[in-house]
């Protein structure tokens, strides 16, 4: 008997948080940003759902062959485009096109033999101080590489830093207008949260929009906006079981360190999934859980391979009880939102979503076998 742990992946979420971005950027073109495995959802569960996207977006070689052996014919982006000169040469072969950020790169192109000229995306850095040449340095890069037999098309590319916060995109959006409004190239600059919030405006959404944690179902502005408000559904579920339960008296107390004491008798069960499966540690009492689909909570610290909860609210719930970490219930349909979890940890749903640990096996509910 494998331990009673899973991650599902639900590929109609994924197509119904795409349809969602489709309405909110109407005319755009979708680059569907799967770097990191698909934000931690395994590239082939994820590709299932997102077949419909105009394009992907990958952080490694690896992962855009895997996209091409799953016959994905269309554009596939290096969102920080090659990291070594040999990385051109599988940019001729797979058809990738690559993100230029700096002139090193520029040189490797500049000196790479190939028959097939590709196409780049120029990348600004307009603010976020990340990576991009800077609005005075841009035009001469875009020179560069407009001069060399390597380059066919060039497109533009910027990332905001505060999308989903008060600071907004309009200080960025100006930088990059006022250094590439006379050059001629399609144009991408909203990641999710400027998608959701911005694009529905023609001015401002660009030729593609570049949507990533939309797709899997956590609110890009959460506490702002919940995922319900925007109308997304997990496409991840972690989910375990009752593995043990206690009968605890007033002043009996819960885990390492005891931080929690009863204050009258109460029932609680012992689940099977820890910090080791990549739950956070940092989860505390009263972190919603749902066990047999109704909200409950936890109870004191999360250990490696268990965490405590309160079984108080769960009416018929002891041994076998199903338990969802996040994601939704298949017993009641109810579900508890990543985003949440996140915030009692004090992160976000990004980081909980990447970091489900090798040791959970993962499925897809639309494919019987499970594949890692
Ligand atoms: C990851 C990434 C995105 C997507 O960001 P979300 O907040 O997940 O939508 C967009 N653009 C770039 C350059 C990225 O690296």
């Amino acid at each position: 008997m494998p331990r009673p742990i899973l991650a599902t992946i639900h590929p109609q979420a994924l197509r119904h948080n795409l349809e969602q971005v489709r309405k909110a950027a109407p005319d755009a073109k979708l680059m569907c940003m799967v770097k990191a495995n698909a934000y931690g959802h395994g590239l082939e569960h994820a590709f299932a759902g997102l077949r419909a996207a105009d394009g992907f977006a990958v952080l490694e070689i690896a992962e855009a062959q895997r996209l091409r052996a799953m016959d994905w014919r269309g554009p596939i982006l290096l969102i920080e485009g090659v990291f070594e000169p040999r990385d051109l040469e599988m940019c001729s072969r797979l058809g990738l096109w690559h993100t230029v950020h700096c002139d090193r790169q520029i040189d490797w192109l500049a000196a790479h033999k190939t028959q097939v000229p590709h196409r780049v995306f120029l990348k600004m850095n307009s603010g976020m101080n990340r990576l991009g040449f800077t609005p005075e340095r841009f035009r001469s890069a875009y020179a560069r590489l407009n001069a060399l037999t390597q380059v066919e098309e060039i497109s533009f590319i910027t990332h905001f830093s505060d999308a989903d916060g008060p600071r907004g995109t309009a200080h960025q959006r100006a930088v990059f207008e006022r250094a590439t409004h006379d050059l001629p190239g399609e144009r991408t600059l909203c990641n999710s949260a400027a998608s959701l919030l911005e694009a529905s405006d023609e001015h401002l959404r660009g030729d593609w929009v570049r949507p990533g944690i939309v797709l899997f179902g956590s609110s890009p502005d959460y506490p702002a906006h919940t995922a319900q408000q925007w109308n997304l559904q997990p496409a991840m579920t972690l989910s375990a079981q009752v593995i043990g339960t206690q009968q605890l008296q007033a002043g009996d107390t819960v885990g390492y360190g005891s931080t929690f004491t009863a204050t009258g008798p109460m029932h609680i069960g012992v689940v099977s999934c820890g910090y080791a499966d990549g739950y956070p540690r940092l989860c505390g009492t009263d972190t919603p859980v749902l066990v047999n689909g109704v909200r409950t909570r936890l109870l004191g610290r999360v250990s490696m391979d268990m965490l405590c909860v309160d079984l108080m609210p769960v009416p018929g719930a002891g041994l076998g009880s199903e338990v969802v970490l996040w994601g939704k219930s298949p017993r009641t349909g109810a579900t508890l939102s990543i985003d949440e979890v996140a915030a009692a940890a004090g992160t976000v749903g990004y980081e909980l979503m990447c970091a489900v640990a090798a040791r959970v096996p993962m499925v897809n509910d639309e494919e019987a076998t499970p594949r890692k």
